[in-house]
């Protein structure tokens, strides 16, 4: 796990104070639901944290291009994300948390350096979709023969056809048809 340090001694001497820091932060491989994601290029970030009185609050987004893998054809696959970063960090439990869930606020500690990390981790994320694809439309592989079926066809669809008893006469017809030509030449 990485982190992202920030020392709020810089916004701590009165309420209204802020401060905005940009940059790059690298993310380690992840993994979830079973899939496994990185983030190569890491999350750029712009927050802004604001002294609030009796905390200090984050607002700000991400940006990242994140690569996993397509859920139905198995390729390599990315995709851009944008999303907003939020924090809460109070000042100690006399703090107003009225109103926030425990996951929703971390204390700052003694010595006022806050890892906003997490924070930025989770607003990227939180918008990789349930479905992870190549593309939209993206027609992944056959399920009998396993072949990509966006860059190969295969006729196993057609062999799936053989297995209805209407087939058979469907060949013989064609059968007739094909000699019929071969007499005309
Ligand atoms: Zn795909
Ligand atoms: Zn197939």
């Amino acid at each position: 796990m990485g982190e992202l340090l920030y020392n709020t001694a810089g916004i701590s001497s009165y309420a209204g104070a802020a401060e905005t820091i940009n940059g790059t932060m690298d993310v380690e491989p992840f993994t979830m639901g079973y899939l496994d994601y990185s983030i190569p290029g890491g999350i750029e970030y712009s927050i802004t944290l604001s002294n609030v009185g009796d905390a200090v609050v984050l607002t700000g987004n991400a940006h990242a291009t994140i690569d996993g893998n397509c859920v139905r054809c198995l390729e390599p696959a990315s995709m851009e994300i944008e999303s907003d970063i939020e924090g809460y960090f109070a000042n100690g439990p006399e703090s107003d948390l009225e109103g926030l869930e425990d996951d929703e606020y971390e204390f700052i500690p003694d010595d006022g350096i806050i890892d906003l990390y997490p924070n930025v981790l989770a607003a990227i994320v939180v918008e990789i979709p349930p479905v992870f694809l190549c593309k939209d439309d993206c027609k992944g592989l056959c399920p009998t023969c396993g072949c990509n079926l966006n860059y190969e066809k295969c006729d196993c669809s057609n062999k799936i056809d053989e297995t209805n008893p209407f087939a058979v006469l469907k060949d013989f017809f064609k059968d007739e048809s094909e000699d019929a030509e071969d007499t005309s030449n």
